[in-house]
Order: structure tokens, then sequence, then C-alpha cells
């Protein structure tokens, strides 16, 4: 199969991240994935989003960019914003590690998108932005005979 490319860029609003979710989920429906391997796809891409709309462009407002590529079956997604950036990596992908304890987060997106990718990395740099990497390899669904 030719491999595709897809690249969102958007505002940093809250209502723009089921916009995000949803456009890679339909960007995603070529490698015919399982409900399972979509819904994971969905929910990383939900967190990273949010993660940039709440931490990055805390008090502001910023871009966000979104870039996927389909590799053969795999999904390649790279999620970036120019906001705040983060102290410590190594600290923030702890599970429950949170520097917004008040607002009820959990800490817990970073290991939700860990546990759901196949491959995951962040890299930042304080006021610059942060970049999240990550990709999933799909099983294309069996048909039933
Ligand atoms: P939850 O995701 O459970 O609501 P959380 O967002 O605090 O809580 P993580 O998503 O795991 O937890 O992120 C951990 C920490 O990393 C955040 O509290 C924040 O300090 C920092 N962080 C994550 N993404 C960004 C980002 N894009 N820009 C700046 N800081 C970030
Ligand atoms: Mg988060």
């Amino acid at each position: 199969m030719t491999n595709n490319y897809l690249k969102l860029q958007f505002y940093s609003l809250p209502r723009n991240q089921a916009f995000a979710r949803d456009a890679v989920a339909a960007f995603c429906l070529e490698l015919n994935p399982t409900l399972s391997a979509l819904s994971d796809v969905k929910t990383a891409v939900s967190e990273a989003v949010t993660n940039c709309t709440v931490h990055a462009y805390r008090g502001c407002s910023g871009l966000i960019t979104v870039e996927c590529e389909i590799e053969d079956n795999t999904l390649h997604m790279k999620i970036s914003d120019e906001g705040k950036g983060i102290d410590d990596v190594n600290q923030a992908v702890q599970p429950f590690f949170t520097s917004a304890p008040t607002d009820e987060r959990s800490g817990m997106g970073f290991t939700i998108m860990q546990t759901f990718m196949d491959e995951f990395k962040v890299s930042s740099e304080k006021d610059k932005g942060t970049v999240v990497c990550m990709s999933k390899t799909f099983n294309a669904e069996v048909e039933n005979a």
C-alpha cells in the first residue's frame, strides 16, 4: 500500500480536541483497524492534545500541530506545541505526576499514551514547546469467512 500523510493545525481550543481525535481516526480507516485499536489511538490523541491546551498554553492560546504518517500498517504521529515546555520530562512521564493537582488532574495522560501505543517519546524545551511522538502498528481485522 502507498504510504499516506496528514497534517492538521488548529488553535488550542477545547472544542478542537474532538475534531483532532476524530480526524486521526478517519485517517486510520484505510488500515482496517479493529475498534479496540482505533479507540486506543483516539484516546492517545485526546490526551496529547488536551495536554497542549491545558499545560502548554495555560492562560494563553496557541497552535497545536498533529502530523500523521501511515507507513505500511503502522501509524506514526507527532503532536507538537510551541508553549511553555516541560522542566523535567522524566518526572512528567511518571504515573500520577501532575503539575496541576488543584485542577483535579490525575497525572495519567502520558502513562495512558505509553500504554495504548507501541512507541512513545516526549521531547521538550522550556519556553519553546513540546513534541510527543507515538506509533502504533495495526493488525488488519480478520474478515469473517
Ligand atoms: P491528566 O492527563 O491525568 O489529566 P496531567 O495532564 O497532569 O493529568 P500527564 O498528561 O501525564 O498528566 O502530564 C504530566 C505533566 O506533564 C503535566 O502535569 C504537565 O506538567 C506536563 N505536560 C504534559 N504535556 C505538556 C505540554 N504539552 N506542555 C507543557 N507541559 C506538559
Ligand atoms: Mg494530561
